[in-house]
């Protein structure tokens, strides 16, 4: 249920009316916005008396909310989720370019990438220490010295940087990752959402490789209602029948979601195709539709990369991509920083 407070409202009149949603025993999500202030109730609603309400001063509207979805939902949070990492903001009208290989395969290539991909602007370093493969004789990734390498290019470059978390046995090597992944394979691993949940890095959120909107948006739900709001979502393409690509792109999934939740969106154009030719239309596409950002695979060697090569972009073709973005990106009505 969100109460809708009318513009002229005291604070105290508005603190009132919390403190008596509170002794029903409901949490609430206050929402200040521009134009209005938004009383998001969580718990069991059907004790709170819609009409009574409807009758205080303050009180503009009164509606139940039907999504199960609560804290990201875009009916108690009207305005866009904002995200600042180190001066970058992501959401809200900002873009950003994460780039980076898939796994760290040494402190030399990862800080030779990111260098390269600074160079090209990108404002983000993504790479994985811990690689949740198919296989278990495949690379694993270099886990601990993996974030090692990662802080190192950080100290380097001073590009922020953001990697995957598997499991929460390993969170505390995450203290200094500025975004902390989840992968698709780990959207609905519920307690490690929890985990994270109480941390303060924002939270990568990837979208599962079966997953609805709406289950993306309850493992979101998951994370927030442990106290941490600063998430992004991230469209990595989807299991279908098609084959011909690794994933199919879900492009709808980005107004879609703008008109379900606060939270920006993201697309990862790499892992939804599986083939580095097709990075180039997939980006501008999602640009077009309305994305957020774009995480995109870059490696110094794709060919003898040790995961994911075929649709890693080499550095010179992402500087050709990026200078493409750049054009779109205000066309989209977006700008960076
Ligand atoms: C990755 O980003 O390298 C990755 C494993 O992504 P996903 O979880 O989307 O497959
Ligand atoms: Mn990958």
């Amino acid at each position: 249920m969100i109460i809708v407070v009318k513009r002229d409202s005291k604070k105290e009149q508005i603190e009132n009316l919390i403190e008596w949603v509170k002794d029903l025993g409901l949490d609430v999500h206050v929402s200040v916005g521009q134009n209005s202030t938004v009383l998001g109730l969580i718990g069991d609603t059907s004790k709170v008396d819609v009409d009574l309400v409807s009758t205080l001063d303050i009180v503009e509207k009164v509606q139940r909310v039907q999504e199960p979805y609560k804290n990201v939902n875009r009916k108690f949070h009207p305005d866009d989720t904002v995200i600042e990492v180190a001066g970058n903001k992501i959401g809200g009208g900002y873009f950003q370019v994460i780039a980076g290989p898939c796994s760290v395969e040494s402190e030399k290539q990862i800080i030779a990438v990111a260098e390269s991909v600074k160079k090209s602007g990108a404002t983000f370093l993504r790479g994985g220490a811990f690689k949740p493969r198919t296989s278990p004789y495949a690379f694993q990734g270099l886990g601990a010295d993996g974030i090692k390498y990662l802080l190192k290019a950080k100290e380097e470059t001073g590009l922020p940087i953001v990697t995957e978390l598997m499991s929460e046995r390993d969170i505390d090597l995450f203290a200094d990752v500025d975004v902390i992944q989840i992968g698709a394979r780990n959207m609905q691993n519920f307690n490690l959402l929890k985990e994270v949940g109480k941390l303060n890095n924002p939270i990568l959120l990837k979208r599962g490789l079966a997953n609805t909107l709406q289950e993306l948006l309850m493992s979101a739900e998951y994370i927030m209602s442990e106290g941490n709001d600063r998430i992004i979502l991230c469209e990595r393409g989807i299991r279908t029948f098609e084959t011909a690509t690794r994933n199919t792109l879900d492009i709808a999934c980005i107004p879609v979601l703008h008109g379900l939740t606060h939270l920006p969106v993201i697309v990862d154009p790499s892992h939804s195709t599986g083939f580095s030719r097709l990075v180039p239309s997939m980006s501008a596409a999602s640009v077009s539709a309305g994305a957020d950002g774009l995480i995109i695979e870059v490696h110094n060697d794709p060919i003898h990369a040790l995961c994911d090569g075929a649709q890693s972009l080499s550095c010179e073709q992402f500087e050709e991509l990026f200078a493409k973005i750049k054009m779109l990106v205000p066309i989209a009505d977006k700008k960076f920083r």
